[in-house]
């Protein structure tokens, strides 16, 4: 599942060809997303504008187009956004747009839990209001993230996991943050210490930052027609370890159920 630093990196790997482009038309395949705006909506709104910039919020893709309409993609679990040359449409694109010089951005989604929302002018973007504070904003603070835990008994993991506080930490970055931050992922939220906020707080920009870069080299996968490539060749060294020798003190790596996801974590380096 695209986290925070996948669809940042899609984002820079978009903007450079597709800003400044209109968006021609927009062809829908047979099977719908489950969230998605009516063909109609879509064909009305987005054709003969020009893309003025394109953002990130969150997991979303926020497409700003001329005269004020906004175009909202969510990858969902298995989307993926496919730039190219002319695509035919196969089982699982949903939806192809054209733009101009020939370009097409093809959406393909095997499970459909992706989004395709299209906004008029002035129209309120009510996806994003569920969207927490960015983990790189200035409003993100140890103090912030004190403030909001306070009282809060359920399990680190599960308050990093939640979009609504701190905006794109997805399941296997979040293990990483707490391995490196050496917090232990039952820890009620409520019971961190401000030193202990702000080490999780460092490694969760740092352990981005260093994925975004990463994924920067493998940007044209995702842009290619074919579309190759899951997560970036990040070394992991909890997630999907269950059983190895920790990198860090060799003691077996371990795993925990929480809210339905598997959490990795050292028992000796996250006491
Ligand atoms: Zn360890």
């Amino acid at each position: 599942m695209p986290e925070l630093p996948e669809v940042e990196v899609i984002r820079r790997g978009l903007a450079p060809r597709l800003l400044g482009r209109r968006f021609l038309s927009v062809k829908m395949g047979k099977k719908r997303l489950r969230q998605a705006s009516e063909p109609q909506h879509l064909t009305r709104w987005l054709p003969g504008r020009r893309l003025e910039r394109l953002q990130r919020r969150g997991k979303y893709l926020v497409f700003r187009l001329e005269g004020g309409v906004t175009l909202l993609i969510h990858l969902g679990m298995t989307g993926r956004l496919l730039l190219g040359a002319p695509v035919h449409h196969e089982p699982h694109v949903h939806l192809i747009f054209t733009l101009e010089g020939g370009l097409t951005l093809a959406f393909e989604d095997v499970r459909r839990f992706g989004q395709v929302l299209v906004f008029t002018p002035g129209e309120p973007l009510t996806p994003l209001k569920q969207v927490g504070r960015e983990p790189f904003s200035r409003r993100v603070t140890p103090e912030w993230l004190v403030e909001v835990s306070r009282g809060r008994r359920r399990p680190l993991k599960n308050f990093l996991l939640d979009g609504r506080i701190l905006a794109g930490l997805g399941n296997i970055y979040a293990c990483e943050v707490m391995f490196a931050a050496g917090v232990h992922p039952a820890t009620p939220a409520g019971a961190l210490e401000l030193d202990e906020w702000d080490r999780v707080l460092q490694e969760t920009r740092r352990i981005l930052k260093r994925a975004i870069r990463q994924g920067g080299t493998t940007v044209n996968n995702y842009l290619n027609s074919r579309g190759e490539t899951g997560l970036f060749q990040v070394e992991l060294m909890v997630y999907g370890r269950e059983g190895e020798p920790c990198r860090r003190c060799g003691s077996a790596i371990q795993r925990l159920v929480q809210a339905g996801r598997s959490t990795f974590f050292c028992p000796q380096c996250q006491p």
